[in-house]
C-alpha cells in the first residue's frame, strides 16, 4: 500500500508545486522573448535523461484454485467449462472453509513472464481435477451452500523492482507548449512477488528471468508554466507503447497504452544547453494469455522515476573560427555572424555576468595580500 500512498503524495506535490509556480507567471511576460519567435532550429530540443526507477507490479488473480504443498502451482480454471464442487465444511482460524473440487484446470508456476516454460520448458497444460480449501465469504453456518459453485480463490500479488532508464527525445519548444517524440530503453531487476492478502497459502513468485529490458516509443506533450532567464519548468506527459524483452512470452502478450507524466525543471546554462531534473510517474499494463487461451491475466506496472538530463539545441550560428579573436558575444566578420562562446555558455553575457565574484574574494587568492 505504501506505493499507492507515495504515488498520491507525489501527485499532490506536483499539483501544489504547479499551482504555486503558476502564481509567478508574470515572469513569463518578460522572459518569454528569450524563446525564438517563429520557426527556428534553435527551438528544437534534443534531450537525454537517465536516473532511477522504482517499479511496483500488481496482479489480480480471480477464481483460481491452489494446491498448497507439493508443486505450488496455481490452478487456473476456465470459467466456461470448469466447475467447482464444495463439500466438507469446517472451521479453520475462525473462518469457515470448505473443500472445493475444481475440474478442468491449468496448473502453472509462471503466470507473469513466460507461462509456456513452466515445467521443464514444456507448456504445462492439463485438464485436471484438484481439491483445495476455499474460504466461505458470505455464508452463515446455518445457510451453507450446496451443489456446484463456480468461484475459486481471489489472489493479489505485488512486488517491487529497480530500474535504470535511458531516454532520448526530441521536442519543438513553443513559448508555452512543447511537442515531440522519444524512445527509451530500460533495464529492470525484479524482486519476488508476494501474496498480498492474508490467506498467505502460496509461496512467492520468482521471475524466471529477473533482469530484463523494456523498450518504449512515445509521443510527448508539455506545458511550460514558469520561465525565467535561468529556469524553465514544464509539466509534461508521454503517451506511447512499450515492449518487453525476449524473456517474456511476447506472442501471448497484449500491451495496453503507457502513460508517463511529471515535471521537468530545466536550468539554462546557455541558449543551446540545459540541464534538468524530472520526477515522474508511469503507468502501464499488459494482458498475458495463458496457454491454450484458458484465460487472460492482467498485469499492472506502476513506476516512480527520478531523472536527470541534458538538453541541447543546434546553435544558430557557427563558432568564430579566428583563434585570436576573444569576443564572447555574437559578432560579425566579413558580413557573417559568428558565435564567440562555445554552445554551453551564454553568447551575449552582460558585463561581469560570467565572473560575478571579485578577484580578491576568490578562494585561490585567499592568502594574498594583493590579489591583483
Ligand atoms: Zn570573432
Amino acid at each position: 500500500m505504501y506505493q499507492t500512498r507515495t504515488f498520491l503524495t507525489f501527485c499532490l506535490l506536483i499539483g501544489a508545486f504547479s499551482i504555486a509556480s503558476g502564481q509567478k507567471n508574470v515572469f513569463f511576460k518578460t522572459e518569454e522573448k528569450s524563446q525564438k519567435k517563429g520557426f527556428s532550429l534553435q527551438n528544437l530540443y534534443f534531450n537525454f535523461s537517465s536516473g532511477y526507477g522504482n517499479q511496483n507490479w500488481q496482479h489480480s488473480l480471480s477464481n483460481v484454485g491452489l494446491r498448497a504443498g507439493d508443486d505450488q502451482n496455481i490452478y487456473f480454471s476456465d470459467a466456461t467449462s470448469s466447475s467447482a464442487t464444495a463439500t466438507n465444511f469446517t472451521r479453520n482460524d475462525s473462518a469457515l472453509v470448505r473443500t472445493v473440487t475444481l475440474t478442468n484446470t491449468l496448473g502453472l508456476q509462471d503466470w507473469v513472464q513466460n507461462p509456456g516454460s513452466s515445467i521443464g520448458g514444456q507448456p504445462f497444460r492439463r485438464s485436471e481435477t484438484i481439491t483445495y480449501e476455499g474460504r466461505v465469504i458470505s455464508q452463515t453456518t446455518t445457510n451453507l451452500p450446496t451443489g456446484t459453485v463456480t468461484d475459486g480463490y481471489n489472489f493479489k500479488y505485488t512486488g517491487t523492482g529497480h530500474s535504470i532508464p535511458f531516454n532520448l527525445s526530441v521536442a519543438y519548444a513553443f513559448p508555452r507548449f512543447r511537442l515531440g517524440a522519444g524512445v527509451s530503453f530500460e533495464f529492470t531487476k525484479m524482486g519476488l512477488l508476494k501474496q498480498k492478502d492474508s490467506v498467505g497459502l502460496l509461496k512467492e513468485f520468482e521471475f524466471g528471468t529477473s533482469i530484463f529490458s523494456t523498450r518504449r516509443l512515445y509521443g510527448y506533450v508539455g506545458y511550460t508554466f514558469f520561465r525565467s532567464k535561468s529556469y524553465v519548468y514544464t509539466t509534461d506527459m508521454n503517451i506511447g507503447i512499450f515492449r518487453m524483452s525476449k524473456s517474456f512470452d511476447r506472442a501471448s502478450m497484449r500491451y495496453l497504452p503507457m502513460f508517463n507524466g511529471g515535471v521537468t525543471l530545466e536550468k539554462n546554462l546557455s541558449e543551446y544547453f540545459r540541464v534538468s531534473v524530472s520526477p515522474r510517474f508511469e503507468f502501464k499494463s499488459y494482458n498475458l494469455a495463458l496457454p491454450g487461451n484458458i484465460r487472460t491475466v492482467k498485469h499492472d506496472i506502476l513506476a516512480l522515476y527520478a531523472l536527470v538530463g541534458i538538453s541541447y539545441s543546434i546553435p544558430s550560428g557557427k563558432k568564430c573560427p579566428i583563434k585570436a579573436c576573444g569576443i564572447r558575444m555574437h559578432h560579425v566578420h566579413g558580413g557573417q555572424v559568428w558565435r564567440g562562446n562555445p554552445f554551453y555558455r551564454w553568447q551575449n553575457p552582460r558585463y561581469g555576468e560570467e565572473d560575478p565574484k571579485l578577484v580578491k574574494y576568490k578562494y585561490k587568492n585567499r592568502r594574498k595580500i594583493n590579489p591583483y
